[in-house]
């Protein structure tokens, strides 16, 4: 094995060894970045100056002897959704392409408290609305198991560096599936942890109720690492939740026995991609083996879940993002007479085709006479939905569902159709609206060679009973050792 296909583990092990340093792992992500990411475009920026400052840092702490934690020295990508002090920070979008925060988000400061290296940021869909990146402001991402198809998205960027080993592990955000839909594309480990389980604060909001942060990585092991790192109480985010944060790592038990397992009727439906449906089953029959219980049963909202998502996510954009307008931040069109010309001309030249569609939609949603028949309306059956799961987790400790309907399409093949784009969040969405955590992982290959991801749902705060059923499918299977052919 090379450096750059090594885990966070892995590399950890080699480094309080003394068999690496730092510099040494850096360069070889480096190397690895220059041989591979004209044909990935998975970054939007490199900080190769700061990367070699923080591992040398590192580096003179072991030397000197000091006990160094499980992130230090790990070379890392960061979406580019999160603040980075001093470090351009665009959302994927032109109207931040010269946008350059003056602090860093929580996530990333602890990740720097960690010593961990930021080699960039990595690419997404313009603030993080699509499912295959191909909304990015400045290009796409291609999916390291074939070129010719979409990482998935809207951490494309992350999820294909991942998978590439241009980056040991990253950070991605989850508004809709975000992060779990481009880690089933990639065949890597995502996790949307529960609402408020880690800090909100900067990054760049797009559905504030809906959105959270979470790692996406080469197994669950890393996965538990970051989770350690990113998770607790923020002051400065008022949804994070005042909670103690287990040890994530003691999560990692290779035993299912007695843990019983829904598998919800509604998410199984005619149509479903035939290799998607084998390869689940396929898990669905292993957890049996290794003596879980396995139950039927239903989540009799489902069928409402896309509909509700995409008023209630529209919705908070169009507010979210009415700070855009020249004044403050990024872009400022030039040529106006007067300050409402400034507003949309700057807002008309920077944002994308997809954004406006949802600044349109969202507007309407919530405007008077319409409030009570949209955004009412979901918020009701955003109700409903969280019941149908506090009634299925008093049967079963996890539910088992596939995370995305289709193994990765192809580049182009849904642009022009977004209601088709938004279907194939129609497996995670439910989980965003209802706040519980969940995890993808490697379950198996299409006939095409396309990675297929298993997703595992769990409690409000379980985040460890979904480590400890994905640990266990991990270790009794090799899904997630598999490399892409561009490896
Ligand atoms: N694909 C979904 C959307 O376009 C989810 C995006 C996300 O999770 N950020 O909104």
């Amino acid at each position: 094995m090379e450096l750059h296909q090594l885990t966070i583990h892995e590399l950890h092990a080699l480094l309080v060894k003394r068999e690496v340093t730092s510099r040494e792992v850096t360069e070889a992500l480096y190397r690895r970045i220059r041989e591979v990411e004209e044909k990935i475009g998975a970054y939007l920026m490199l900080t190769e100056e700061k990367a070699f400052e923080q591992a040398g840092q590192v580096d003179r702490k072991i030397a000197r002897g000091e006990r160094i934690g499980d992130l230090a020295g790990v070379p890392l990508g960061i979406k580019d959704i999160l603040c980075t002090k001093g470090i351009r920070t665009t959302c994927g979008s032109r109207i931040l392409e010269n946008y350059v925060p003056f602090y860093d988000g929580t996530v990333v400061r602890r990740l720097r408290q960690e010593d961990a290296v930021m080699l960039g940021k990595l690419n997404m869909d313009e603030f993080a609305m699509g499912s295959s990146t191909e909304n990015s402001g400045f290009q796409i991402t291609r999916n390291p198991w074939d070129l010719s198809r979409i990482p998935g998205g809207s951490s494309g960027g992350s999820a294909a560096a991942v998978a590439a080993d241009e980056c040991i592990a990253a950070l991605g955000t989850d508004t809709g599936g975000s992060i779990r839909q481009p880690a089933a594309c990639c065949g890597v480990v995502g996790m949307k942890p529960t609402y408020g389980r880690v800090s909100r604060y900067g990054l760049v909001a797009f559905a504030s109720s809906l959105d959270q942060i979470g790692p996406i990585t080469k197994d669950v092991e890393d996965c538990a690492i970051l989770m350690n790192a990113i998770s607790g109480y923020d002051p400065y985010d008022s949804t994070s939740v005042n909670m103690d944060v287990p040890n994530y790592k003691e999560s990692l038990i290779n035993d299912v026995k007695g843990i019983r397992i829904g598998i919800p009727d509604e998410y199984f439906i005619e149509g479903m991609d035939a290799d998607v449906e084998r390869a689940v089953k396929e898990a669905i029959g292993l957890f049996e083996r290794w003596g879980a219980k396995i139950k039927r049963i239903s989540l009799p909202h489902t069928p409402y879940a896309v509909a509700t998502y995409y008023i209630i996510c529209t919705a908070e954009a169009s507010s979210n993002l009415a700070r855009y307008d020249g004044v403050k931040y990024g872009l400022r069109s030039k040529g106006f007479r007067d300050l409402m010309e400034m507003y949309t001309q700057t807002r008309e030249k920077g944002f994308g085709k997809e954004v406006k569609r949802r600044i349109i939609l969202g507007t309407y949603v919530l405007s008077a006479g319409y409030y009570e028949a949209y955004y009412r309306k979901a918020s009701q059956v955003r109700t409903l939905m969280r019941s149908d799961f506090e009634e299925a987790f008093g049967q079963v400790d996890v539910i088992l569902v596939p995370t995305a309907p289709t193994p990765a399409f192809r580049i182009g093949e849904k642009v022009e159709d977004p209601l088709q784009m938004y279907l194939s969040d129609i497996h995670t969405i439910p989980v965003n609206l209802t706040g519980i955590p969940a995890i993808s992982i490697p379950c198996g290959f299409s006939r095409e060679n396309l990675p297929i991801g298993l997703q595992i749902m769990g409690r409000h705060f379980d985040e460890g009973m979904l480590l400890r059923v994905a640990y266990t499918f991990e270790q009794n299977t090799d899904f997630h050792l598999k490399k892409p052919p561009i490896a």
